[in-house]
């Protein structure tokens, strides 16, 4: 499994603790990441795929400093490790926020595989229009969402609840954590098995060894459930937004 940096972000710290029960008032630059899995007799696996546009970022979703050099865009990435996005044969969805799911369209011949739940929460989003980060999209983007529902429709494989789309590859539903269908993949690798958790936990050992919930949720209860049983699980978690999985990942 290869990680593909996909960007950088700027985040306020309070996001790695549940209701901002935190001191910590600083700001980080976190990366944005992606998921290939290769050996599979079906074709190289993307997991993720980076934001559309930075500009949108601070536009849209209101937030700090966005960040992504032509280095990190989902062709050079995937380039550092000899595959084409056009011999990618899967992409996978941890969630439909604009920082995991932008990029579909740059993955042309890619079954595009995402929890029906989390399609819908997408599509109609919760988010009062005067928030001051977030807006009414919610960190969901609109043109995302039109794209997987207009011109990648026929690409789209809706699934509902714990898949196992190949040998040693698991989609695995937590519902109503991060986001209302965000789901994790779980892969097995020759030193054990790897969880791609997406945003359900950012810092492992904070969020899963210590049980110290992040910042978004929907349910903390089941955000709680979901964070202990990837710890049961996996040998190796793999959060989004942590630089200790760029050099976690490369393992096996
Ligand atoms: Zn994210």
């Amino acid at each position: 499994m290869r990680p593909l940096l996909l960007g950088e972000a700027e985040v306020p710290n309070v996001l790695d603790i549940f209701w901002s029960l935190s001191t910590d008032r600083g700001r980080s630059s976190v990366p944005i990441l992606g998921f290939l899995i290769e050996g599979g007799k079906d074709g190289p696996v993307v997991v993720d795929c980076g934001m559309r546009d930075p500009r949108r970022a601070i536009e849209v979703h209101r937030l700090g400093p966005h960040s992504c050099t032509p280095e990190q865009s989902l062709a050079a990435q995937l380039g550092n490790y000899g595959v084409r996005p056009e011999q990618v044969t899967t992409l996978i969805l941890t969630h439909l926020h604009y920082d995991h799911a932008g990029n579909c369209a740059q993955l042309p011949n890619a079954r595009i595989i995402v929890q029906r739940s989390e399609l819908m929460a997408a599509a109609a989003p919760m988010g009062p229009p005067a928030l001051a980060i977030g807006g009414k999209s919610l960190f969901y983007d609109r043109a995302d969402v039109a794209e997987l529902v207009d011109p990648l429709w026929d690409r789209l494989e809706l699934i509902e609840g714990d898949v196992a789309l190949f040998p040693g590859i698991d989609c695995v539903l937590y519902a109503n954590s991060h986001t209302p269908g965000h789901q994790c993949v779980y892969v097995k690798t020759e030193i054990g098995t790897a969880a791609i958790v997406g945003d359900i936990a950012r810092k492992v050992d904070l969020n899963v060894t210590q049980g110290v919930l992040p910042a978004i949720y929907y349910d903390l209860e089941a955000m709680r459930r979901a964070l202990a049983d990837i710890g049961r699980r996996a040998g190796r978690v793999l959060p989004t937004h942590d630089w200790d999985t760029l050099k976690q990942a490369t393992i096996g």
